[in-house]
């Protein structure tokens, strides 16, 4: 067993230690090694001769064979993302969250299947199933995220996924992971979660009864504003299928990008604790203003979601949301146009706040969505939360 493999490890040393192991990070040759694995850009991977290549073509994924199979500075995210997740076989990097989520959806499908995807999933997740997995003969059901164990009575014979998005990343609905995932393994119904907002150090997924797990890496992971890519972690008895499918697609993730993920992944977990705690001083403040609606955000103790949260998750990030009172389409961009310190961009999880709309009545089809103020979304970032709170009543004097 190598040092990378240690279950034993808690999460923060896991983070330092992942992917870095000797034969990535050294050459026996030179007799020395270096800290973070290289940069290794390859397509063309070169053998002694006939008998090599003809050897590594039946190697197993890290090993040098062709570029697209990657190289050490792939493998090394991989193997740290896997060594995150107790419970983990392997993990499987994509060109973004997105890419991660249709390859996903594509490996574990197939025509005459039915899903059930929760109605608070990120839009392109949505568009997917709407959209090609449609056309490809694979049913989507969308439910509503606080069904708990009722979904048992929305399993079909045909059903053989359920996706879960754990708080929902527009509208934070916490979900019962647990008594979904427990229903689902005894009707043989696998399941699938977006741990984009948690990571496996605020919810370790498999761990929960998941069976894959999803991050856009672009988000917290990367945390810099600066690269996109997505992951799969998976169970022994999924992976085989992750992987085969992975070769048919043929996605493939640049080593330079790999080393930039890598990068953001080694402060994730002093990174994720800071946003969390500017994010809840935000919204404690948020939730005391009189021009606010509500704030949804399951770390606060009056959140619908906040028992859930309490129960499973070992902290919060600093992604959430609130209404404006009275607040229409207008209000919210002299609001949000007023914020100095809030950049107005799509993403999250980057070291800069973020601010931007979101409409949540437009896009359910379980559920409605009835409350008719304007939503923020905001993603608190690393700078003090009292400039940022100051810049916040800037918003509310603009309105
Ligand atoms: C951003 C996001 C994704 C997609 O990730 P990309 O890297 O942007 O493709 C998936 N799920 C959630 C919850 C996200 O916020």
């Amino acid at each position: 067993m190598s040092k990378n493999d240690d279950q034993t490890l808690r999460p923060a040393t896991k983070l330092v230690q992942g992917g870095r192991r000797p034969e990535w990070t050294g050459d026996p040759r030179l007799g020395g090694g270096v800290v973070n694995p290289p940069v290794w850009r390859a397509s063309t991977i070169l053998y002694d001769s006939i008998a090599d290549l003809k050897a590594r073509g039946a190697s197993t994924h890290d090993k040098f064979y062709y570029g697209r199979r990657g190289t050490p500075t792939v493998w090394a995210l991989a193997d740290a993302l896997t060594m995150m997740e107790p419970g983990a076989e392997g993990s499987l990097l994509y060109p973004s969250g997105v890419a991660a989520i249709s390859a996903g959806l594509l490996a574990l499908l197939s025509p005459g299947d039915h899903l059930l995807m929760v109605d608070s999933a990120y839009e392109p997740t949505r568009a997917f199933c709407n959209g090609m997995l449609a056309r490809m003969g694979v049913r989507s059901s969308f439910y509503d995220p606080l069904v708990g164990a009722d979904i048992a009575d929305l399993i079909e014979p045909a059903t053989k996924l359920i996706f879960l998005e754990s708080p929902g990343s527009l509208t934070f609905e916490v979900q019962d992971i647990p008594a979904i995932t427990a229903l689902a393994r005894a009707r043989g119904v696998l399941t699938m979660l977006d741990n984009t907002w948690a990571t496996p150090l605020l919810f370790p997924a498999l761990a929960h009864g998941v069976d894959v797990t999803m991050m856009s890496l672009t988000k917290y992971v990367g945390g810099h504003s600066d690269a996109m890519m997505g992951s799969l972690t998976a169970t022994k008895a999924v992976w085989p299928k992750l992987r085969h499918a992975a070769y048919q697609l043929g996605q493939a993730v640049s080593p330079d990008d790999c080393a930039l993920v890598l990068r953001g992944l080694r402060t994730l977990d002093v990174r994720l604790a800071r946003h969390g705690d500017n994010g809840l001083a935000v919204a404690t403040w948020l939730a005391g203003r009189a021009e606010v609606g509500r704030v949804l955000h399951p770390a606060l103790p009056g959140d619908p979601g906040h028992a859930l949260w309490s129960r499973d998750f070992a902290g919060t990030s600093g992604l959430f949301g609130f209404t404006l009172k009275g607040g229409d389409d207008v209000a919210r961009a002299r609001f949000i146009d007023a914020l100095a310190h809030f950049g107005i961009g799509f993403s999250w999880g980057g070291y800069e706040s973020l601010a931007v709309p979101g409409d949540p009545q437009t896009i359910r089809t379980a559920t409605r969505w009835i409350d008719p103020d304007a939503l923020v979304r905001l993603s608190i970032g690393l700078e003090d939360p009292a400039d940022l709170i100051a810049d916040l009543e800037r918003g509310f004097a603009a309105l």
